[in-house]
């Protein structure tokens, strides 16, 4: 795999490290391997190591920033041969690095409601060589993969999108001992929680606040981010 900025990535993981976002040598190790650059809308390639969310094309939807992509890892915990179903692949670059940290035994499922979305995200994780790990689909994630599907699947399960309330699916969907990441809140500022599954209780945190794009579906919010349900 051709990295066409090695310095650029390694300035800006160093910069993660300093600051605490990074904290563990696994999240270290994906965020020097996957190439960021890849994962940018063409145009924007120059900009790939600058810590700030990119637009992709004229969707209005975003690759996060890449400390909040790290951020989200590291709360994730995500341990080799894990499930992991990632809601909104954007442009397929979290999924590159949850398919480094669940490694060959594992596997990520991404749902992504924008097919032109789906197609960028794919190409580019071809293009990284990671397609064979990574499982695009179209859909609406907010009612989680397979949709409305409530037996337990997922070790992790991560929403890049803010959710109005906590998506019910999604987290029927936990396996026992697993993890859930969600922005909570409003359009313009949420808090990214974190719900963890323990036999058939389920507790919750508040991490810190974030601003996401809004998590649009059934189980979301309605176009253009107001809570209709
Ligand atoms: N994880 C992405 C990356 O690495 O580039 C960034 C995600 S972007 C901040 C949020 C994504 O969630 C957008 O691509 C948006 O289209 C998608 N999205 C919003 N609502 C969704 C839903 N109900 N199901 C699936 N994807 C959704």
């Amino acid at each position: 795999m051709v990295r066409m900025n090695v310095d650029e990535a390694s300035s800006l993981v160093d910069s993660l490290k300093r600051q605490g976002i990074v904290r563990s040598r696994r999240v270290e190790e994906a965020m020097l391997r996957v190439p960021r650059e890849l994962f940018v809308w063409p145009g924007t390639e120059h900009r790939a190591y600058e810590d700030i969310p990119l637009p992709l094309d004229d969707t209005g939807q975003t690759i996060s920033a890449p400390h909040m992509v790290a951020i989200m890892l590291e709360a994730l915990d995500v341990k080799p041969g894990n499930q992991v179903l990632e809601i909104g692949t954007g442009s397929g670059y979290n999924a590159a690095l949850l398919a480094e940290l669940v490694g060959r035994d594992g596997k990520v499922v991404s749902v992504e409601r924008l097919p032109e979305l789906v197609e960028f995200a794919r190409s580019n994780l071809k293009r990284a060589g990671y397609l064979d790990r990574v499982e695009v689909v179209l859909g609406d994630g907010s009612l989680g993969y397979p949709p409305r599907y409530e037996g337990p699947l997922y070790d992790r399960v991560t929403i890049t999108a803010s959710a109005p309330r906590l998506p019910r699916y999604p987290v029927a969907q936990l396996r026992d001992g697993g993890i859930l990441l969600v922005p909570l809140g409003p359009p313009g500022y949420q808090v990214l929680t974190r719900v963890r599954r323990r036999g058939n209780s389920y507790s919750s945190e508040e991490l810190l606040g974030c601003v996401f794009v809004p998590l649009v579906g059934e189980d979301g919010y309605g176009p253009g981010g107001l809570d209709i349900i």
